[in-house]
Order: C-alpha cells, then sequence, then structure tokens
C-alpha cells in the first residue's frame, strides 16, 4: 500500500493464541487480506502480518501475530507475548477440547502478557452445520462474562464476523491508549 512509517499514529501488537487448527492462521489471513487459504499452513514461518486502518482519525497499524504451529510443541514462549495490546484466544466450535482449553491460554496469557491487554474469546467455525457443534455459543458467553473477555463467534471460511471482531478489540486497545 505504500504506507511509510511516519503516517502511522500507533502499532498495536494482537497475538491469536489457542489450540491447534482451530483456525488461528485463516481467521488472520481473513483480517489481514480478506482471504481464505485453502493451503493453510501457507503462512508458517510468518510471524504477524499487518492492516493499517483508520480509528478516530489515528493511523492504526494492526500487527497480529500467528504462533505458526508453535502451539503443537506447547512452545509459544514469552517473547510472543512481549508488548501485546491485545489478545485473541481462539476455539472451534465443533471440538469441545477446544473449548476446554481456553482457561489455559487465558491463563497463559495472564502470566505473560501485560495485566491491561485486552483479550477477546473467538468461536471460530460458526458456519459448520448445527448438528456438528459441541459448544453452545450461550455457554461461551457466560464463561467469557466471568473472564471479562469480549465473546464473539466467527467463521473465518464466510468471514461473517471475522472483521467485526478484530475492529472490537481494536477499538478497545485505543481506548486503553489513547
Ligand atoms: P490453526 O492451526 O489454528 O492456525 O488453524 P488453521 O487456520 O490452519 O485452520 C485449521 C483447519 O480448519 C484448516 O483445515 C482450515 O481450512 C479449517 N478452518 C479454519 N477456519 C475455518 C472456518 O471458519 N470454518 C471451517 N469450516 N473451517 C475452517
Amino acid at each position: 500500500e505504500g504506507e511509510k512509517e511516519g503516517e502511522i499514529d500507533y502499532v498495536f501488537k494482537v497475538v491469536v493464541v489457542g489450540d491447534s487448527a482451530v483456525g488461528k492462521t485463516q481467521l488472520l489471513g481473513r483480517f489481514t487480506k480478506d482471504e481464505f487459504f485453502l493451503d493453510s499452513k501457507s503462512t508458517i514461518g510468518v510471524e504477524f502480518q499487518t492492516r493499517t486502518l483508520s480509528l478516530h482519525r489515528k493511523r492504526v497499524k494492526a500487527q497480529i501475530w500467528d504462533t505458526a504451529g508453535q502451539e503443537r510443541y506447547r512452545a509459544v514462549t514469552s517473547a510472543y507475548y512481549r508488548g501485546a495490546l491485545g489478545a485473541m484466544v481462539v476455539y472451534d466450535i465443533t471440538r469441545r477440547r477446544t473449548f476446554e482449553n481456553v482457561a489455559r491460554w487465558v491463563e497463559e496469557l495472564r502470566a505473560h502478557a501485560d495485566g491491561s491487554t485486552v483479550v477477546a474469546l473467538i468461536g471460530n467455525k460458526a458456519d459448520m452445520p448445527a448438528g456438528r457443534r459441541e459448544v453452545a455459543a450461550d455457554e461461551a458467553a457466560r464463561f467469557a462474562e466471568e473472564q471479562g473477555l469480549f465473546f464473539s463467534e466467527a467463521s473465518a471460511l464466510s468471514g461473517d464476523n471475522v472483521d467485526r471482531a478484530f475492529l472490537t478489540l481494536l477499538e478497545e486497545i485505543f481506548a486503553v491508549v489513547s
């Protein structure tokens, strides 16, 4: 886009965490490129992707970090969390186990990230047929409320709610830092 660094007012680092294969990479790709990649692991090795947007007349560069598969080996390091102003904890609504592990990811975030990090809980794959659902939206919403997290279901495949979820998080970060 030919963005000059000088035109950027804020850089917001956002980390995406959650179990393997919940759709973290796809959500990030959807938000930064408006694409769903059929070859899901095409971004492996890339640490982050960015999207620059305007919020309240300021230019904000959202720098969204992907674990690039490290979560498989529980090797997400403190460097990954360092300086994160926001975080998305993602689970797959069709795999209950990934929701049960959310508490562990939230703990890990609280241990490594700053106390003021804004956290959103995302139930991904909302496009899947109702019969495949293993986590009710109500239950996740209740858990999110108890933990003080924003909550939304989304689909990286259809794009539903993806922008809205990221933008809500970025707005909230903006409110914290500005
Ligand atoms: P990650 O390991 O959490 O980064 O997960 P990926 O982004 O690699 O996605 C894991 C698998 O889930 C891939 O096969 C994706 O195509 C699929 N997937 C990701 N998001 C969605 C979604 O919103 N809906 C559906 N139906 N499949 C998805």
